[in-house]
């Protein structure tokens, strides 16, 4: 599936140049006018920031944690917003969220993660954005479902947004993980894949949950050509009221920012010695799947040649002790080959499965 979105392209819309990756920061939450004013005002004198952001309504897991000012701090959010001159975003969960954001001239609206999950949260939404022309950000629902991201663009799309983009912050995962949400950057390169004029804007910040993940997210997400990063910053932000562990100062959103590898993406306009030698290394690397593909062929025959071997015989065809084996022979293997035995042993759970089916098949025929 490939669809081909008739949306505005991003920089429309951000005021950015069309190869610019857009760049949102802020704090998570607005906590007086004074932290807000001063965190836009030095992110502002740095000139790195496209658009700012600032949590009005907070999430939180339990109650009685810091929900966020509301109405107060969109008074705060206007006063800043017309003292630098400065556009900003802010997260909506409700038609009754859009109608205050709206209200105080707020430029960008998102959808948080914990809004993405509920088909019928975002259709209410969908419906109070009816016939308003503000651009919308999606974030990634709190879980690996992408069937729930594509819906909410799809309700968003349906109400006749055109000015959209998606934003990749992770998902919660039950395994232990360095990350506070997983990454699992197949599922928005699958997004992607799906709609390829979707621009997708990454979140080290909540991705990571921590200060000292961010430039290597931020500049995973470059490599993988995002559209843009959001970043949250604090003008103190070990006193933060929520979020304080993964919020930085504008000084060292600076310099994480500075330290990004930008590489160059498109090849159209690159000389024809690079173009030329990167189609010398994908031909190897088709002729190297080539034969990935007939070494498994073999291995396929082989196992056919062995479990007809045991029909004959009148040995059972399965043993669990040769599978284990085979799993732990193939881990040192992979180790030796300096290969992450992990993937070695995903791939071989798929062969165990193929095996089992190929030997099912040749059992059934057996008369
Ligand atoms: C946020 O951006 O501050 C936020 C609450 O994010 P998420 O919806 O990704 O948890
Ligand atoms: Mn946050």
């Amino acid at each position: 599936m490939n669809i081909s979105l008739d949306i505005a392209p991003l920089h429309s819309w951000a005021n950015i140049s069309p190869k610019q990756p857009l760049i949102i920061s802020g704090p998570c939450s607005a906590e007086s006018e004074e932290q807000l004013y001063q965190t836009c005002h030095q992110l502002k004198q740095k000139n790195i920031v496209h658009l700012y952001r600032a949590g009005i309504w907070k999430p939180r897991t339990r109650p009685n944690s810091f929900e966020g000012y509301g109405v107060t701090a969109l008074e705060w959010l206007k006063n800043v917003k017309n003292e630098l001159q400065i556009p900003f975003a802010i997260e909506v969960a409700s038609p009754a969220h859009i109608e205050q954001a709206l209200k105080y001239g707020v430029d960008v609206l998102w959808i948080g993660a914990r809004t993405t999950v509920n088909p019928f949260n975002v259709q209410e939404i969908a419906d109070a954005l009816k016939g308003v022309d503000v651009p919308v950000l999606i974030k990634n629902p709190v879980n690996p479902d992408l069937a729930l991201w594509i819906g909410a663009i799809e309700r968003l799309y349906n109400a006749g947004l055109r000015k959209l983009a998606v934003i990749h912050r992770g998902f919660s995962s039950h395994l232990p993980s360095k990350y506070r949400n997983e990454p699992m950057w197949q599922i928005p390169i699958e997004l992607k894949t799906i709609f390829p004029n979707l621009p997708i804007i990454g979140d080290p910040s909540h991705t990571g949950g921590k200060r000292a993940l961010l430039q290597e997210i931020a500049q995973q997400a470059l490599d993988l050509n995002y559209d843009g990063l959001m970043i949250e910053s604090h003008i103190n932000p070990d006193v933060a009221l929520s979020d304080a562990s993964q919020q930085v100062t504008p000084d060292d959103f600076y310099t994480l920012l500075s330290n990004l590898k930008f590489r160059i993406v498109k090849t159209d306009n690159m000389d024809s010695v690079f173009i030329n030698q990167l189609d010398q290394i994908r031909q190897q690397i088709d002729q190297a799947d080539r034969e990935l593909l007939e070494l498994l062929k073999r291995r396929m025959s082989l196992v056919e040649r062995a479990c007809e071997y045991k029909i004959d015989n009148n040995v059972t065809i399965f043993q669990v002790e040769r599978w284990n084996e085979i799993f732990r022979s193939r881990q040192d293997w992979s180790k030796k080959l300096n290969l992450d035995p992990e993937f070695v042993t995903e791939i071989y759970k798929l062969i165990h499965i193929e095996s089992i089916r190929q030997h099912t098949e040749i059992m059934m025929n057996v008369k």
